[in-house]
């Protein structure tokens, strides 16, 4: 058996070998489960590459890869490997983690770069304001359809069922889902999927980011422009750390 050794990591950065290793999960493992994608499927993958190779990192190795899978249809073989998301035991952490990074990163990029959502291929057919939240309707998709946890998958559409068309900004989209990040964290506080080293706590803590919490009248409330910089500076392509790529 393989000894797994803990890498030493910085939470406040955000790492590639993350990014990379939770979409090529998704590739490999989870779309593979599907063994021919049509109609509504096939769609929402086309959508999630779109949107993977207009807005997301550029150069990285990640977007190349896509771009490559895009062309050649082959799919993936480099290891999967956990740094941010390591997990104190195998089944805990790793592929969800990547995927709620992936997607902040995702929202976080489009609001950062909002001309690289313009003329987007098969999501062009929405109307503006839609377009603003696109990388969230595609994410609601993406779970909708693929997401191998299918009581998570109920939960998060009940969430955007609720809202998500409410969304009419690049800088709501990002919020919403640090929102309702922090809501399923909350759910799962306590839970038996709870990783002891890594407890559901309502993101970004005072230690990462101060201005961010405030008190008003004895009683916590959140400063969404802070908590906006901050989210957009720790899902930013220049927090990316590359250490642990090969
Ligand atoms: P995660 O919650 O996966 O977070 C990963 C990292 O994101 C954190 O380490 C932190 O750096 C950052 N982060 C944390 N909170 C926020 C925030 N609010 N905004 C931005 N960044 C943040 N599991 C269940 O058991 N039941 C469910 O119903 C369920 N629903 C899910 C729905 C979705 C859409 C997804 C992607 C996952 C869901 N999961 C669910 C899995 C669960 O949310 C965690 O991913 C899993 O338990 C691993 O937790 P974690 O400790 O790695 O932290």
């Amino acid at each position: 058996t393989e000894i797994k050794v803990w890498k030493e990591f910085d939470k406040s950065r955000l790492y590639m070998a993350d990014l990379e290793s939770g979409l090529h999960f998704l590739l490999r493992v989870e779309l593979a489960t599907h063994k021919a994608l049509e109609g509504a499927e096939l769609k929402t993958f086309k959508d999630f590459v779109t949107i993977s190779a207009k807005v997301g990192t550029s150069g990285s190795t990640y977007l190349k890869y896509i771009s490559f899978f895009q062309i050649s249809g082959i799919f993936l073989t480099k290891k999967v490997q956990w740094v941010g998301c390591q997990g104190s035991r195998p089944e805990l952490r790793g592929y969800s983690c990547s995927l709620w990074k992936l997607f902040h990163t995702l929202t976080v990029q489009a609001a950062l770069r909002p001309k690289a959502l313009q003329n987007t291929g098969d999501c062009s057919g929405h109307s503006e304001p839609a377009r603003k939240a696109i990388v969230l309707q595609v994410m609601r998709r993406y779970i909708q359809h693929f997401f191998g946890c299918k009581a998570c998958a109920q939960h998060f559409e009940e969430m955007a069922k609720e809202s998500m068309d409410s969304v009419k900004s690049l800088d709501k989209a990002v919020l919403w889902l640090w929102e309702k990040h922090n809501v399923v964290n909350n759910r799962l506080a306590g839970d038996l999927t709870e990783d002891p080293k890594f407890p559901k706590v309502q993101w970004p803590t005072p230690d990462i980011c101060p201005a961010c919490h405030e008190e008003i009248k004895g009683l916590h409330s959140w400063n969404e422009d802070q908590v906006l910089q901050f989210l957009k500076s720790h899902y930013s392509s220049e927090n990316i750390l590359y250490k642990y790529t090969e």
